[in-house]
């Protein structure tokens, strides 16, 4: 199962990895992070496709996925 990991920190918000994850498993915590910010988090990891397409959309590199294969494979070009 690919693991995802976001980093509180460096998050902004901006919840362009929600739009971008086809799988519709991520959202936005209600806590906020140090600067202010309402952060990332996987709601239903079970459901990752480790397409990694969170963290190439993420403009902050806030976001890590850990899976087997590359995205490549993932899209079977
Ligand atoms: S790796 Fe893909 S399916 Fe998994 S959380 Fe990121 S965008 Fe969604
Ligand atoms: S794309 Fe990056 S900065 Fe924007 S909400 Fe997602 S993790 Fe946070």
């Amino acid at each position: 199962m690919p693991k995802i990991e976001i980093s509180v920190e460096r998050c902004k918000g901006c919840e362009r990895c929600n739009d971008a994850c086809p799988a519709k498993i991520l959202g936005m915590t209600q806590k906020l992070n140090a600067r202010g910010y309402s952060y990332a988090q996987v709601n239903d990891r079970r459901k990752c496709l480790g397409c990694r397409l969170c963290a190439i959309n993420c403009p902050d590199l806030a976001i890590e996925v850990f899976a087997e294969g590359t995205t490549y494979e993932f899209f079977h070009y």
